[in-house]
């Protein structure tokens, strides 16, 4: 039984098959025969989504291909392809996703499972852009759900963290291509906060990185524009000092503060302009660990401002910067942006030192904002706050048992979450 471990390397499982078919019969015959199955994409969740003792299914492998409308605003792609894979191949034919988050190693459904989402003030996560699904059910059969068929099927699957069964093809909302003008800018804190309504209006996305020790926050516009030809620069920043930076920290905790403080030195300008889909993304090599909670968007910059505070007060050596995104509202049952448009608070730790508690503390004030948590990253939920933080919980739950009564899609995680009651342990 080989060990699988998540990007992080914070989820270790010894699932009792790891298996990778290439046909549709093949899986049929996989899902049916396993008591438990879960699917994995890049296994970049930090949460163990994946961990299973049962049967570990990638799909990358899984035949399909991209079906583009005419119209280029549509189109079927096969869930187990990465972003990089399905952007290349959309821009290849003369379309682009909506939005993306900051990387694009992901599978297409582990993204829309979790609400994978970039940044925004009127666009939405990625399960926002999923239009049907054509899934495996737990006895292998396949079904099409939308808003016109199977709609409660399909409203469970838009967030699903894969238990109502398994994506084999999406259908998703594009653009025709485009290309994307990238500002990155410093500046103080507060001179962000007094230009962010500013800037959240004035921008198609705008986001932010700021260190807890540090005097001055990175500020990334993205803004279509035309094409400047072939992009030179690949990635938005260089992190070979910040990989040498996170390796004293994790050495010597306490000199984190004055560490941080100059990082980011004032007057940055750098733009560069590109296709859409190698902007948004890029190479995150520094590894990490990640909590990132949504936020009422009022709540966002009182969040973020008090759990600063609490970490500069108790001088706690967290190395990463926050990152602080828009999020546009939605209705999809299972996710934290239902209740209206969000901010979004990610805080990171480096993989090398302790998270668990600084974590766990942090949570506290962002659940004290009103704040849900990113269904992928840290969080210590359980059965009781899911239903009191959404009130589609159960109704989500009902159409998960309607289709899974074994829980053969559930592992130990969801099912505490779900309250799922699992017939069958694997061998
Ligand atoms: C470096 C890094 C950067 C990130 N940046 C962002 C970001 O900018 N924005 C953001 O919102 N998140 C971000 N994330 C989180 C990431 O997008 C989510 O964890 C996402 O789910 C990962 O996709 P994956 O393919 O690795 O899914 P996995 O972690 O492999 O799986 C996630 C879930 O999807 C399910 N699943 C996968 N495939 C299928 C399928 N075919 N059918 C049914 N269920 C399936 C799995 O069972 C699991 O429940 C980042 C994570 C990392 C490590």
């Amino acid at each position: 039984m080989a060990e699988w471990t998540n990007w992080s390397g914070s989820v270790r499982a010894r699932p009792a098959q790891h298996e990778a078919p290439k046909t549709e019969a093949a899986l049929a015959a996989i899902v049916a025969q396993a008591s438990q199955a879960r699917v994995v994409g890049a296994g970049h969740s930090f949460m163990p989504l994946c961990d299973t003792d049962g049967a570990l299914i990638s799909l990358a492998a899984l035949e399909g291909e991209l079906r583009l409308n005419e119209a280029r605003t549509r189109a079927w792609a096969p869930a187990g392809w990465s972003l990089a894979k399905l952007t290349q191949a959309l821009w290849d034919q003369g379309a682009s996703l909506i939005n993306q988050g900051d990387v694009n190693p992901q599978s297409l459904a582990g993204a829309i499972s979790t609400g994978t989402h970039g940044t925004g003030r009127d666009l939405g996560s990625l399960s926002t852009a999923a239009r049907a699904f054509k899934l495996m059910l737990a006895d292998g059969s396949i079904v099409t759900c939308s808003p016109d068929e199977r709609g409660d099927l399909y409203e469970a699957q838009r967030l699903s963290l894969g238990l109502m069964g398994i994506a084999l093809a999406i259908e998703i909302d594009v653009l025709p291509a485009y290309h994307l003008e990238e500002r990155l800018e410093s500046y103080p804190l507060d001179a962000v906060e007094e230009r962010w309504p500013q800037w959240v209006a004035e921008n198609r996305h705008v986001e932010f990185f700021v260190f807890p020790y540090g005097e001055q926050a990175i500020v990334k516009k993205l803004n279509p524009a035309p094409s400047e030809g072939p992009l030179t620069r690949l990635n938005d920043m260089d992190e070979t000092n910040f990989r040498r930076l996170c390796d004293l920290c994790a050495a010597l905790p306490f000199l984190t503060a004055r560490m941080q403080k100059a990082i980011v030195p004032a007057g940055v300008r750098r733009r560069r302009v590109g296709p859409a889909y190698q902007i948004f993304p890029s190479e995150r090599t520094v590894r990490f660990e990640e909590m990132e909670y949504e936020l009422p968007r009022d709540q966002g910059w009182p969040a973020l401002k008090e759990v600063i505070a609490w970490i500069r007060k108790r001088s706690l050596p967290v190395t990463f910067p926050f990152e602080f995104r828009t999020v546009a509202q939605d209705d999809i049952w299972m996710s934290p942006f239902h209740a209206g448009a969000g901010a979004s608070i990610s805080m990171h730790q480096y993989a090398k030192m302790k998270w668990r508690d600084l974590f766990r503390e942090a949570e506290q004030i962002f659940r004290a904002h009103g704040g849900r948590p990113h269904w992928a990253k840290r969080h210590t939920l359980g059965e009781a706050d899911v239903h009191a933080l959404y009130p589609k919980a159960a109704q989500f739950c009902a159409v998960r048992a309607a289709h899974d009564p074994g829980g053969k899609f559930a592992n130990a995680h969801l099912a505490a979450l779900f309250g799922v009651r699992r017939e069958a342990k694997a061998a």
